[in-house]
């Protein structure tokens, strides 16, 4: 009965988000399933979008303080609608730069080696432009990364244990950089737990939540998290390139950041155009040059959405949608070559299952030629999201189907197992 189409009906018609699917553009005939990589299109966010086209239009130059949403404060305004997402003040949040300027931001301007203390601490599974950008910053003092980066490794291949990361912060760790999810197999990290650990050593820690904004609630400011940095086109639907965003803990108000521009300045004397610099005194001090208006604009739209849902029932719906997922990839794919990579407990799943399979990266192909987008991560993990705003229990049900049926005909055996350029 839990196998079947009308059971999954039931579920969506008991699902209190079900109506915000009809809110979203969707690729035709397909069941997108890839939004933890690139999120979907809202006609909110669409309209914000062309809104700010709109005032660019009217007001030029003047659109910098004219309009519904003045150029000059967006990124404040997105920081602090932003700020209930990631459990945080509405100064703590600012969007700006990339994911990967973020975290050199915040590299530069919070390790600062001195003594023993010259090591950063991330995980074996982190995502590679965190690690490139972890190697830069050591380079750039001067230090090795073979000496000085430690990665905490899995004990298992699968899981990376937080035992084995507060292990590793010994007193010559500076900064520690994980994730809030791990991107490849969904693990949530126990960030309260890890947070307490590394204060109770005198390291600073700071989150890529990349993987966590706008599936799964945060409470960095109680938790005393240092920082934060993430990605906007991912669950919160900002679009390809949105501009990333980033969380300073309000006790490291009044730092001076390392990597300064005129839009790092206090608002009110930015336009004295001195010399002399002087930094916001909240999370706005970590933008640097003028911000990507355009780029931002569908955030307006994309926030109000997910906030009027609301997290916690954005949570809610998330573990309910992997939990029946999980489960029926262990009954309809039972005997089929699949393992689970994802944490089975709900407090340890983020928002997306990785399956495993030695034909991953055919089963992706043959799965998108069945109008299915899952992704695909080296070397054998197909990574599927069922994004609770735009996904059903329906739509859960139909790619196990579809998996099954690939698996049975043996449809993947058409494809090479290898991956494309953009996986
Ligand atoms: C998506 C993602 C990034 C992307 O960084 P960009 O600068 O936006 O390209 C970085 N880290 C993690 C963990 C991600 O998931």
């Amino acid at each position: 009965m839990r196998n079947s189409k009308s059971y999954a009906l039931q579920l969506d018609a008991r699902d209190p988000l079900h109506h915000y699917k009809k809110e979203f553009y969707f690729p035709p005939k397909t069941i997108y399933m890839d939004g933890n990589s690139l999120g979907l299109l809202s006609k909110r966010a669409e309209k914000s979008l062309l809104e700010t086209v709109k005032s660019y239009k009217l007001f030029g130059i003047d659109g910098w303080l004219k309009g519904d949403n003045p150029y000059f404060y967006l990124a404040e305004k997105l920081g602090e609608m932003t700020a209930p997402l990631l459990g945080a003040l509405p100064e703590e949040v600012i969007v700006a730069n990339s994911t990967t300027v973020n975290l050199h931001q915040l590299l530069a301007t919070f390790f600062k080696p001195k003594g023993k203390r010259t090591k950063i601490l991330a995980d074996e599974f982190a995502f590679p432009s965190d690690i490139y950008a972890i190697k830069s910053q050591l380079f750039f003092h001067g230090l090795h990364p073979d000496k000085h980066l430690v990665l905490v490794k899995s004990r298992d291949g699968k899981i990376i244990y937080e035992d084995d990361i507060i292990s590793s912060m010994t007193d010559e760790i500076g900064v520690i950089i994980l994730p809030t999810v791990i991107y490849r197999n969904g693990q949530v990290l126990d960030v309260n737990l890890l947070t307490q650990e590394a204060h109770k050593r005198g390291i600073i820690i700071g989150f890529d939540a990349c993987h966590s904004i706008g599936v799964i609630p945060h409470n960095f400011h109680k938790q005393g998290v240092d920082f934060a940095f993430y990605c906007n086109y991912k669950y919160m639907n900002g679009g390809p390139g949105a501009p990333a965003g980033l969380f300073v803990h309000k006790k490291h108000f009044g730092k001076v950041p390392a990597l300064a521009g005129w839009f790092s300045s206090a608002k009110d004397t930015q336009f004295d155009m001195s010399h002399e610099f002087k930094p916001a005194k909240n999370a706005g001090a970590y933008q640097i040059g003028t911000p990507h208006i355009l780029s931002m604009a569908p955030l307006l739209g994309a926030l109000e959405l997910i906030n009027e849902a609301g997290i916690d029932r954005i949570r809610e719906k998330s573990l309910d949608l992997t939990g029946y997922m999980i489960k029926l990839i262990d009954s309809e794919l039972a005997g089929m070559g699949f393992s689970i990579a994802s944490p089975r407990s709900s407090k340890a799943r983020g928002g997306h299952v990785a399956l495993q399979h030695k034909e991953a990266a055919r089963i992706c192909k043959a799965l998108k030629e069945k109008g299915i987008v899952p992704d695909f991560r080296p070397p054998d993990i197909v990574r599927l999201a069922p994004v609770p705003l735009y996904r059903s229990f329906s739509d859960v049900f139909e790619v196990v189907q579809s998996i099954k049926k690939i698996m049975m005909n043996k449809d993947f055996l058409k494809f090479k197992n290898e991956r494309e350029v953009v996986a």
